[in-house]
């Protein structure tokens, strides 16, 4: 059976031609080659901090070993200092964590079930593969968390989340209960400076209601469906540039590592040659 993932579906949505080189070419920027970090550099960093601290495992110790791997996998000409700054970002954001969580008494009476941990759940003939950040077992039930160090939805946007909401349906899936609802956990891209003008950490809930879940297992199948016919029309040998359109938002800086590409295919230039330069393969799944 097929296996879509839940970032897959999300990617398709947000936008086609992003999706069709991240996941129907499979293929993910060099990391040969980068010379620069991204956005998601420092919230990659900021994850691996956060599974550490709930693993019961020291925060440091892991941002250090994600950095050691991260430096080695750079082009040998990269200049170093802009990645440093990464660390001490993803560092400084997660330095009060700890306290905020114990000053409001969150995470008391609850027990982690599980950590970025892979369900599987079948959806419309495909199976659908997903990551939560966290699962948590709570007094009111089973809780899906969300750890977001990039634009968060609004907390009125937050109840349409369709990450969130498949990652509702593979909790229930997997524990066999339907899972009281979820929360982000955001953790502001800030130095916690005196002069810092955002708040450093918040918290939003959704409740899932009753019928929450299966009306989102409906709309979930329609964009699989949608999904798997655009990939048939690719496979069929049409052209990417007129069956995959952009979809460019004020986000694009920061959510898509395909820019370059995105402007060549706008300009009828040769970004097949980019493609297969300056990007690598992905890992199966
Ligand atoms: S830059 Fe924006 S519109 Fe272009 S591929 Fe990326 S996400 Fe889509």
């Amino acid at each position: 059976m097929l296996k879509v993932r839940n970032s897959e579906i999300a990617k398709f949505k947000r936008c086609q031609r992003s999706w069709y080189t991240g996941y129907y070419l499979e293929k993910k920027p060099a990391y040969g080659q980068r010379t620069f970090p991204a956005a998601f550099d420092t919230g990659n960093a900021v994850h691996a901090g956060l599974e550490a601290y709930y693993l019961g495992e020291d925060m440091k110790a892991a941002l250090n070993a994600h950095k050691v791997e991260m430096m080695a996998s750079l082009h040998p000409d990269a200049d170093h200092k802009p990645w440093e700054k990464v660390w001490k970002m993803a560092a400084a954001m997660l330095d009060h964590y700890p306290a905020w969580v114990s000053y409001n008494g969150l995470d008391v009476g609850e027990s982690t079930l599980a950590i970025e941990e892979q369900i599987e759940f079948p959806v419309a003939g495909v199976m659908i593969t997903c990551r939560p950040d966290r699962l948590v077992r709570t007094r009111r039930g089973i809780v899906v968390e969300d750890w977001k160090t990039g634009v968060v939805d609004r907390p009125h946007m937050f109840d349409a989340d369709w990450q969130m909401l498949n990652y509702g349906l593979a909790a229930w899936m997997k524990y066999g209960e339907i899972p009281f609802g979820a929360r982000h956990r955001r953790i502001a891209r800030s130095m916690h400076t005196t002069r810092a003008k955002k708040e450093q950490y918040a918290q939003h809930y959704v409740s899932f209601g009753p019928d929450r879940l299966e009306v989102h297992r409906k709309h979930l199948e329609l964009a699989v469906t949608d999904l798997l016919a655009v990939r048939a029309r690719l496979d069929a040998g049409e052209d990417p540039v007129y069956t995959c359109p952009p979809n460019r938002l004020s986000t694009c800086n920061w959510d898509c590592n395909v820019q370059e590409i995105c402007s060549m295919m706008d300009q009828g230039e040769d970004w097949q040659y980019v493609l297969s330069t300056e990007f690598d393969d992905k890992e199966k799944h």
